[in-house]
């Protein structure tokens, strides 16, 4: 039996034992071949490797508590707001972000580097939580991964019988690539997310316009593993624009930004 014969078969029975789940953001109901519980087994089994892979965290408490704290605004109100998040800066000189299932997201140094004001990063961040919270992780892992590989690897501690060392699993996992229908939904939901956490919306267009810009002159990872949906500045400024927001009433910390983040990194 061919490989993908036998995940179409095991996509098709475990709907009926592991459930198809509701998909928050969409409402649609979805096939989720992981349980939450091994989602949250798998982010905290590879969060370490990966953390090592991208250079280690970035040695500042203070940043670091500071980049929790917006997340954690951000995570309080979203749909699985009962869920553990961890937000992490690495060290490292890309310019990414990405999280891994069970509520792991990290951003890196790079990325930091060229945000300039807390909407922005909470805009990075958003995106990426939507991305937990639909559970498009788990789904893109399972299926350009290999379930049973990331089950092994999981349940025995080890790679499934050196098939993969942890480093190229975890190199597997970074280049994990999202679809385009994902990325607009991690967009749209990201922007909902920073309007209720109380950040100024616009964070997120700026943020996507300064990624396509960096892109004419170096590779940005972020867009590699998020590829760019068609208008997505476009239908961002829509939705802000019809979403009747009190735009004065919602934080930029343009000045936090600098003093927390810019400032300790050039230290
Ligand atoms: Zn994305």
């Amino acid at each position: 039996m061919s490989g993908k014969i036998r995940l179409l078969i095991l996509s098709l029975t475990s709907c009926l034992f592991i459930g198809c789940a509701i998909n928050p953001i969409t409402g649609e109901e979805e096939l989720m071949l992981l349980s939450e519980s091994q989602d949250i087994e798998i982010g905290r089994k590879y969060a370490p490797e990966v953390e090592k892979e991208l250079g280690g965290k970035i040695d500042n408490p203070a940043l670091q508590n500071y980049i929790d704290s917006v997340g954690q605004r951000i995570a309080r109100i979203s749909h699985r707001s009962d869920w553990e998040y961890h937000f992490v800066a690495l060290k490292d000189d890309s310019l990414n972000a990405f999280a891994l299932p069970g509520g792991y997201i990290f951003i890196t140094k790079g990325m930091l580097e060229k945000l300039q004001t807390e909407a922005q990063l909470a805009a990075i961040l958003a995106h990426e939580t939507v991305h937990v919270v639909a559970r498009d992780t788990a789904n893109a892992m399972s299926s350009q991964i290999g379930l049973s590989l990331l089950l092994s690897a999981v349940t025995s501690g080890e790679t499934s019988r050196g098939v993969l060392t942890a480093a190229q699993l975890t190199q597997q996992i970074i280049s994990l690539r999202y679809s385009r229908k994902d990325e607009r939904e991690a967009d749209l939901g990201g922007l909902d997310y920073m309007v209720a956490a109380g950040y100024n919306p616009y964070g997120m267009v700026e943020t996507m316009q300064m990624l396509e810009n960096e892109q004419k002159v170096r590779t940005v990872e972020f867009l590699s593993s998020h590829p760019p949906p068609e208008n997505r500045t476009a239908y961002l400024t829509q939705r802000i624009q019809t979403g009747n927001y009190n735009l004065t009433e919602l934080r930029i910390g343009k000045g936090d930004y600098r003093r927390t983040v810019l400032d300790r990194l050039t230290n």
